[in-house]
């Protein structure tokens, strides 16, 4: 038996007016995930505990199968863990966003831009072994990442104030949080000069130059320490594979025991790789039990506010993700048991993640056509009085048709 678990990041969404009425889901065409629905099991899933934001690093791991509220500890751990970057008991890890912050306004910061202009990898890390080579060394680690997404590893435990994330104050006085920051001397002393390193650097000069967002700032923020996650293989004796072009996910995956796969040409975006995705998992599950495929193109087109892009990014994974592993599959009689789902709403109207139930199907390849008889939408389950599960994370049990061994 193999088992799947597909994930369209932000796939859920609310009714628009623009489309008739039809979320972008009910919209699109998506034939494959329509006769696995039919055919299979609908239900909604609780992937955002109470208390928690709506994260896709929460959600995520309760979609494979860890209760957040055990495991989770912060996002950066987990983008850490991708990096290659393991975290001593007593150190805490920040995501290290490079920003653009305009001070022109008297009492004023405002965050202009959480991704300091979709700042180029290769520029960010001059920045970034800058800030390493005067501001590390002591507490402070600086290591980067791709484009604005960097890490800060701090030597001790959290500091007394808090961190929020830069991307909910897009154009937003963020002073008080910036403030925040410069209650502590060690941190004030970094920060300060680290904005003085920014200020003259000679990236940002040939930005502004160039008419780009320059990145005069750096915004510390998700941090945590580093959990402590029994295996998927330890929970249930499974192996597996997480297929993701996000480092969160890869994260996530290298504590749950998976091999992560780095697919060519998957980017995160509406031109990622679809094929690569689909042929990585069919490729893994000839050896293995498990894989976890996740697409995150639905959930930035959510972000943009871009219907078309969020149907197109919809359309493609239900045909090429979906239908591309499942169809195989069946083509070879290789029994499957397969989650379709997403791990939280991205409303293209609100262009954030909320904690709406999502709606998952649960299909399994030996009960062919015993199913639901229902499409594949946010609407069918709640007009039909679904079962819910309340237990995200419980998710994985019902999958695997076992309790942890
Ligand atoms: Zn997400």
């Amino acid at each position: 038996m193999k088992y799947l678990i597909l994930v369209g990041d932000g796939m859920g969404d609310y009714p628009l007016d623009e489309l008739g009425g039809k979320t972008p889901l009910e919209a699109a065409k998506t034939p494959a995930m329509d006769e696995l629905c039919a055919q299979g099991e609908l239900f909604l899933t609780k992937t955002v505990p109470e208390g928690f934001p709506p994260g896709s690093d929460v959600a995520n791991l309760s979609l494979i199968g860890y209760d957040p509220d055990r495991y989770y500890t912060g996002r950066a751990p987990l983008e850490a863990a991708s990096m290659g970057i393991s975290l001593a008991p007593d150190e805490t890890a920040f995501r290290c966003n490079l920003v653009t912050l305009d001070r022109s306004l008297p009492e004023q910061i405002t965050m202009v831009d959480f991704t300091a202009g979709h700042i180029s990898s290769e520029e960010a890390a001059e920045l970034i072994e800058v800030l390493e080579a005067r501001c590390g060394g002591g507490i402070f680690r600086f290591y980067p990442g791709v484009s604005y997404r960097h890490l800060l590893i701090l030597r001790g435990f959290l500091p007394g104030f808090k961190t929020v994330p830069p991307h909910d104050y897009i154009d937003q006085n963020i002073s008080s949080y910036h403030q925040a920051y410069f209650q502590e001397s060690t941190w004030a002393a970094m920060l300060t000069e680290a904005e003085a390193i920014l200020a003259e650097h000679p990236v940002n000069r040939r930005r502004l130059d160039a008419g780009l967002l320059p990145a005069n700032g750096i915004w510390p923020w998700g941090e945590g320490t580093t959990p402590t996650m029994p295996s998927l293989f330890e929970r249930f004796g499974i192996i597996g594979s997480m297929i993701s072009a996000v480092d969160l996910l890869k994260g996530i995956g290298t504590f749950a025991g998976l091999d992560i796969i780095n697919v060519p040409g998957a980017t995160g975006f509406i031109d990622t790789n679809y094929e690569g995705k689909a042929q990585a998992a069919l490729d893994a599950l000839k050896s293995q039990d498990f894989v976890f495929v996740h697409l995150e193109a639905p959930d930035e087109s959510g972000h943009q506010g871009s219907i078309d892009n969020k149907i197109q990014a919809i359309e493609d994974f239900d045909q090429k993700i979906v239908d591309g592993i499942t169809k195989e599959l069946l083509s070879k009689n290789v029994d499957f048991r397969a989650v379709i789902t997403m791990d939280h709403f991205t409303p293209i109207s609100l262009r954030t993640h909320t904690s709406d139930l999502v709606p998952t199907i649960l299909y399994d390849s030996r009960r062919y056509k015993t199913g639901t008889g229902l499409p594949f939408s946010e609407r069918a389950t709640s007009e039909n009085d679904t079962e819910i599960l309340a237990n995200g994370h419980r998710l994985i049990n019902k999958l695997l048709e076992q309790a942890e061994v």
